[in-house]
């Protein structure tokens, strides 16, 4: 079932010196359940249609259409969690803001923290946790607050290889084991290919949609799983080789 559809959407900057036209022409679904991911050159535009998406801000052409008024969540590059809070605190501060902050809700974030390997650490504070340790941290912070749909800008890109891999194995088993659906953009071809159901290639800026790509792998179990499919490097090739076009 389509829960997003994006159609022309279009994104001017005005500064005092210019207008910047960033996306020209971006339209692309998102069913339930589903991770679609957003790869393009860097400055293309990426973070811009998550702001437009979430509100943070306005478009200047096109359609965002979200008919059940479905909830985002947004998690950054960097996992920006407070040096000063413990994980719980951490955790709580979305729905502290909100004015959320009931019984019901913290025994939920709790729990998150439980079934997701952090039990040990709800006390504890963010310098005392790994890269990916405080990744699933910020992803709980995220859940807290019950979104429907995860958006992430190059969630793991402040990691190093290893933690990216297990971290992308942790994020994709959360996202459906939760019943989320999410968007995620990265610049990682194969980071793309093992965790979505589609990926959406974006031109320079400014930037259109380039190509869409459905992904269909023999083994889903897990992003890992994932890239020792036969279909990952024909995928690989594919994909970037379209990249690589000059457009
Ligand atoms: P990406 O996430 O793909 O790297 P961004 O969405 O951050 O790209 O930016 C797209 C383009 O819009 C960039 O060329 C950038 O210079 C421009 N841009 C982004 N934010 C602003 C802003 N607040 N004011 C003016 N231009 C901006
Ligand atoms: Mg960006």
């Amino acid at each position: 079932m389509k829960i997003l559809e994006i159609n022309n959407l279009k994104k001017i900057y005005h500064t005092p010196k210019a207008e910047i036209l960033a996306l020209d022409d971006i339209s692309f679904s998102l069913n339930e359940g589903e991770i679609v991911s957003i790869v393009g050159p860097s400055g293309c535009g990426k973070s811009t249609i998550l702001s437009c998406l979430t509100g943070l801000l306005n478009k200047s052409n096109g359609e965002i259409i979200n008919q059940n008024n479905l909830k985002f969540g947004y998690m950054l590059q960097n996992d920006a969690l407070f040096p000063w809070l413990n994980i719980l605190d951490n955790c709580l501060l979305g729905l502290k803001i909100q004015n959320k902050l009931t019984v019901e809700n913290k025994k939920y974030v709790i729990n998150l923290l439980k079934k997701y390997g952090l039990k040990d650490f709800i006390y504890s504070y963010p310098q005392n946790l790994s890269g990916g340790m405080r990744q699933r941290v910020a992803l709980i912070r995220t859940l807290a607050t019950k979104p429907d749909i995860l958006l992430f800008d190059e969630p793991f890109s402040a990691l190093d290889y290893q933690s990216r891999l297990s971290v992308s194995d942790d994020v994709y088993k959360i996202i459906h084991s939760e019943k989320k659906s999410a968007i995620i953009v990265t610049h990682d071809i194969a980071e793309a290919i093992s965790m979505s159901n589609r990926i959406i290639i974006l031109s320079n800026r400014p930037s259109k949609v380039k190509a869409i790509y459905n992904i269909n792998m023999t083994d889903t179990s897990t992003p890992i799983n994932n890239r020792k499919c036969k279909e990952f490097s024909i995928y690989y090739d594919k994909i970037w080789k379209e990249i690589d076009k000059n457009e």
